[in-house]
C-alpha cells in the first residue's frame, strides 16, 4: 500500500493501523493509508542518513538538475496534484489549480537556481599570517513535520531548500493530508532524486511525529503547525541539541488608517480573511479600522461576504471550500458562538441542509466590535472570520497591531508615504504588506518574529537554516615558532 515513501520506495506503515483520509466537502473516504511505526521512523532516518554523504557531496549543478527536471515532471502533472490536494484539503479547485500547484512548481524551479548560488564571505587574509576562508555545508538529516493547511505547499517549503543545499529529509505531514506529500516525493524520485534524499513517513504526530523529533540521528528538526506543539518541537531538540527551525501561528492584523481607500480595504480584506477559507497563517483576522471608516468597512466586507459562493470543491465556480474537518470546524462555531455573547456577528453558521450539510462548510463571518481582550481577537480561530475594532489615533492601531504573541504577518492601508512606513518599521512581523495581504514569491523570505517562531522559509535566506558555516583557516607562515605563541612561551625566545 502507497502509505509511507522510505529510500524511493512505497511501503506499508508498520504498526498495520488504518488511518482513513477523507473528503473535508462530503465526508467521503478518499484513502486508507497504514501509520508508520517505530519500524518505519528507524528505516526512513537510516534511509536519508545512508544517502546524505553522496547527496551532500554532489556538485550544484547535478542538484539543480534534478530539481529542474523535477519541476518539468510535476507541471505535466499538475492536474493530478491539484485534484489530490483539493480533495484531501477541501480546497476549492479554483485555489489549488492556480495557487497551491503552480506556487509550488515555481518554488521547484526557483530552488533548482539556488541550489547553484550558495553564498559565503570572500576567501582571504583577515590576519597576515593565515588565509580564511568560507565553507557552507548541509546539515544531514533533516526531521520535518508540516500542517494540513497547505499540504503541498509545506512539504515543497519545507523539503527543497533542505535538499537543495544538500540535506536529507524525513517529512511526516498532518495525518488528514499525507496524499500529495507522498505524491510530491515520489515524482521528485521520477525526476532522479536518488532513493532516501526524501522519505514521507505518514501518521500520528504524537506517535510517529514525537518519535522521529527525538530520534539521534536526526540533525536538525524544522516545523511548520502551531505555537503548542512547536513548544513541544523545542523541547524535544534540547534532548540532543538539534539546530530548529519553526514556523507556527498568526493573527494578522489588517490596519486601515482614516486616508485609506476603502475600496482597495475591503475588497483586500475579503479575500485576504477567506483565503483557503481562512486557514491560513498569514490570513487577515484582526481588522483594526479608523473610526472614520469602520461602519462603513463593516457593511461593506458584510456585504461582498454575502456573495462569496460556497460549494463543491470541484465546481471552479465555487469561491469557499469547507474547513478541513467537522472537528475543527466544530472548534471554529463554538469560538464563533461565544462571540455573540460579547461582540457583533455578522453571518456566520454551517449551513444544515442540502449537499453541503454533508461536508464541514462554515460560512463567511464578521465579528464586528472585538474588543482588544477578547478570545476572538486574540486566539487563532483558523476560520473565515475576521474581526474588527475601531481607533483614533497612528499611535493607538500600531499599539493594537503589536498587542498579540504573535508576529507572522501584517498589513497596512494608506495612500500616505509616511504612514506606510512608519507601520512597516514598527509592525513586528516577518512579512508588511503596504495595500495589499496575502501575496508570496519564491524569491522573498517567509517566517515569524515572536511566538511565529524563526528561521525563514523560501528564499535564499532559507539556506541559512539549511547550512552551517564552517570557517577553515590556513598556517602562511611555514614556521614551528609562530608569532602568536609569544602568547605562551617566554617572549624572548619567540619573534
Ligand atoms: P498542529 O501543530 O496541530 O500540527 C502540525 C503537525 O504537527 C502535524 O503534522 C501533526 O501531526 C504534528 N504533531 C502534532 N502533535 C505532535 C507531537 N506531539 N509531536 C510531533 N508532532 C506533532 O498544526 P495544524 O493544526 O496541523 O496546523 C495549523 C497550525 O499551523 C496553525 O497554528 C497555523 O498558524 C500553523 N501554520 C503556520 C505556518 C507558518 O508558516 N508559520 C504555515 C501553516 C500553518
Amino acid at each position: 500500500m502507497n502509505s509511507q515513501f522510505i529510500k524511493g520506495k512505497y511501503h506499508a506503515g508498520s504498526t498495520g493501523e488504518s488511518s482513513p483520509v477523507l473528503d473535508p466537502s462530503n465526508g467521503e473516504t478518499i484513502a486508507v493509508l497504514t501509520a508508520a511505526g517505530s519500524d518505519d521512523v528507524k528505516l526512513a532516518v537510516q534511509a536519508a542518513r545512508d544517502a546524505f554523504p553522496a547527496w551532500s557531496r554532489a556538485t550544484p549543478a547535478e542538484r539543480s538538475a534534478v530539481l529542474t527536471k523535477f519541476a518539468a515532471l510535476m507541471a505535466e502533472r499538475a492536474e493530478e496534484f491539484a485534484q489530490l490536494e483539493s480533495r484531501q484539503a477541501g480546497k476549492p479547485i479554483r485555489l489549488t489549480r492556480e495557487f497551491d500547484v503552480p506556487g509550488t512548481i515555481d518554488n521547484i524551479a526557483f530552488f533548482a537556481g539556488a541550489a547553484r548560488n550558495l553564498e559565503g564571505k570572500a576567501t582571504a587574509e583577515y590576519s597576515p599570517d593565515h588565509t580564511s576562508s568560507i565553507r557552507r555545508e548541509a546539515i544531514g538529516v533533516i526531521g520535518s513535520i508540516s500542517p494540513w493547511n497547505y499540504p503541498l505547499q509545506m512539504a515543497a517549503w519545507k523539503i527543497l531548500p533542505a535538499i537543495a543545499a544538500g540535506n536529507t529529509i524525513v517529512l511526516k505531514p498532518a495525518e488528514i493530508t499525507p496524499l500529495t506529500s507522498l505524491l510530491f516525493a515520489e515524482v521528485a524520485t521520477e525526476a532522479g532524486l536518488p532513493a532516501g534524499v526524501v522519505n514521507v513517513l505518514t501518521g500520528r504526530g504524537s506517535t510517529v511525529g514525537a518519535e522521529l523529533l527525538r530520534h539521534p540521528d536526526v540533525d536538525m528538526l524544522s516545523f511548520t503547525g502551531s505555537t503548542g506543539v512547536g513548544r513541544t518541537v523545542l523541547d524535544a531538540a534540547a534532548t540532543t541539541a538539534k539546530r530548529v527551525h519553526l514556523e507556527l501561528g498568526g493573527k494578522a492584523p489588517f490596519v486601515v488608517f482614516e486616508d485609506a481607500d476603502l475600496e482597495a480595504a475591503i475588497h483586500g480584506a475579503v479575500a485576504g480573511s477567506l483565503i483557503n477559507t481562512g486557514q491560513d497563517c498569514t490570513a487577515a483576522t484582526r481588522a483594526i479600522v479608523h473610526r472614520s471608516l469602520y461602519e462603513k468597512f463593516i457593511a461593506g466586507v458584510a456585504d461582498l461576504y454575502s456573495k462569496v459562493k460556497l460549494g463543491p470543491t470541484q465546481d471552479p465556480a465555487t469561491d469557499l471550500g469547507p474547513l478541513v474537518s467537522e472537528t475543527h470546524r466544530d472548534k471554529v462555531a463554538e469560538m464563533v458562538e461565544r462571540a455573540r455573547g460579547y461582540a457583533r456577528v455578522i453571518g456566520g453558521g454551517a449551513p444544515d441542509d442540502g449537499d453541503l450539510a454533508a461536508g464541514s462548510y462554515y460560512r463567511p463571518t464578521l465579528v464586528a466590535d472585538a474588543t482588544p481582550d477578547s478570545e476572538i481577537f486574540r486566539d487563532e480561530v483558523f476560520g473565515p472570520v475576521l474581526a474588527v475594532t475601531p481607533f483614533d489615533t497612528d499611535d493607538e492601531a500600531i499599539e493594537l497591531a503589536n498587542d498579540t504573541p504573535y508576529g507572522l504577518a501584517a498589513s497596512a492601508w494608506t495612500k500616505d508615504v509616511y504612514r506606510a512606513l512608519r507601520a512597516t518599521r514598527e509592525i513586528r512581523a516577518g512579512a508588511v504588506w503596504v495595500n495589499d495581504h496575502i501575496p508570496i514569491i519564491s524569491e522573498m523570505p517567509h517566517g515569524g518574529f515572536k511566538e511565529s517562531g524563526f528561521g525563514k522559509d523560501m528564499s535564499t535566506y532559507s539556506f541559512d537554516e539549511y547550512t552551517v558555516v564552517k570557517h577553515v583557516m590556513f598556517d602562511l607562515t611555514g614556521v614551528a615558532a609562530k608569532p602568536w605563541h609569544r602568547t605562551i612561551f617566554a617572549p624572548t625566545e619567540y619573534p
